[in-house]
């Protein structure tokens, strides 16, 4: 029987090769950690907090998490529209994410 449950020690994904990764001021004026989504790898459908419209699966788009979230950093990813999130600071969440 292998281990089957890992530590989930990690607060965050480990970055892709190519470095696709990068720090961006969010919303609310904390720094977040930005990843490009490619559409071959979005196979679910997400809402985004910027305009609460659906992602649909097989649309590219972004990930954006607190950078100094620590443990609860995965679980406030949120999925954005690439266009949502570059208009964040003038539409900024509909949601509270918090
Ligand atoms: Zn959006």
């Amino acid at each position: 029987m292998a281990r089957r449950n890992r530590r989930r020690d990690t607060p965050a994904p480990p970055p892709l090769p190519g470095g696709s990764e990068r720090v961006e001021t969010g919303p609310d004026g904390r720094d977040f950690r930005i990843r490009h989504i490619p559409a071959a790898r979005a196979v679910k459908t997400y809402r985004c907090p910027g305009c609460d419209h659906e992602i649909r699966s097989g649309t590219a788009h972004l990930v954006a998490w607190p950078a100094d979230g620590g443990e609860t950093a995965a679980e406030d990813r949120r999925h954005w529209h690439s266009a949502c999130w570059a208009n964040r600071a003038t539409r900024g969440p509909t949601r509270r994410w918090s």
